[in-house]
């Protein structure tokens, strides 16, 4: 289910906190990107570790319920990659489900093969539903449609960002990074993992740009399918301690 999160100040406190007022943007993001009407569900989080169950109604969140939820990871991991060929990308959305992501945004990158059938989207999301279901979480996470490495770049406004890259001794280890990040401001983080053929210098430097950290995930070559699961374990183990 897709998440809004808030500010306090967002609170109508007429009603006794049980209504809030949307922005305008968090309005264009449920309307018009997710296609959400009025009675549609929603989760609302404050972004501190309350979340609510919650409807829309004429312009405003009416929350239904909170949400007692324990199997949620403290942050919410996006999860960038680079399609992987054949079915690979299905051997990452279920893990990678299980283990705690929040939203994965496949791309279509410089070195990457194929471009994927829009039947593939449905497929994705389905894994998602049901790896989610079987690790008892309350989250589902929500599978983007591929668009370009370039795009999902410039788009970006996740706090923390990080983009693998399996060569180059000098990059620091990603769960170095991770243990000195202070995550309560900002309980968000991007992870960016390439094709079988490795990101171009060409994307490295755009996302070096675009404000991401290049990091290791050890000395050695990981698999496309492998590279995520250890990122995001590694993740979820230093968050959850
Ligand atoms: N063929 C490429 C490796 C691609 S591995 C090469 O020879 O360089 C696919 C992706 O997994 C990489 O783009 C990177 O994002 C990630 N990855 C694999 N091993 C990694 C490692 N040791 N450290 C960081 N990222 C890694």
């Amino acid at each position: 289910m897709q998440r809004v999160t808030i500010s306090s100040s967002q609170f109508l406190s007429e009603y006794e906190n049980q209504r809030v007022i949307l922005t305008p943007q968090q309005l264009h993001y449920l309307g018009r990107v997710l296609r959400l009407r009025d009675g549609d569900r929603f989760i609302v989080m404050d972004g501190k570790g309350k979340s609510w169950l919650a409807q829309l109604d004429n312009h405003q969140a009416y929350l239904l319920e909170e949400l007692q939820s324990t199997t949620e990871l403290p942050l919410s991991i996006t999860l960038m990659i680079a399609l992987p060929k054949g079915n690979g990308f299905d051997d990452i959305i279920r893990p990678c489900t299980e283990i705690g992501v929040s939203y994965f945004l496949p791309v279509i990158s410089d070195r990457t093969l194929l471009n994927p059938s829009p039947q593939k989207l449905q497929r994705w999301q389905r894994i998602a539903v049901e790896a989610s279901e079987q690790s008892e979480r309350i989250i589902v996470p929500t599978v983007f449609n591929p668009v370009s490495f370039t795009t999902a770049i410039s788009q970006q406004t996740t706090a923390h960002c990080y983009i693998c890259e399996a060569r180059g001794d000098n990059y620091a280890h990603l769960s170095k990074l991770i243990l000195n990040q202070d995550f309560s401001q900002t309980p968000e983080i991007l992870i960016a993992i390439g094709p079988e053929g490795g990101w171009t210098q060409n994307e490295l430097d755009l996302a070096i740009d675009s404000g991401f950290k290049v990091v290791s995930l050890g000395k050695r070559v990981l698999r496309t399918i492998t590279a995520p699961i250890v990122a995001v374990s590694l993740i979820a183990a230093i968050t959850e301690m």
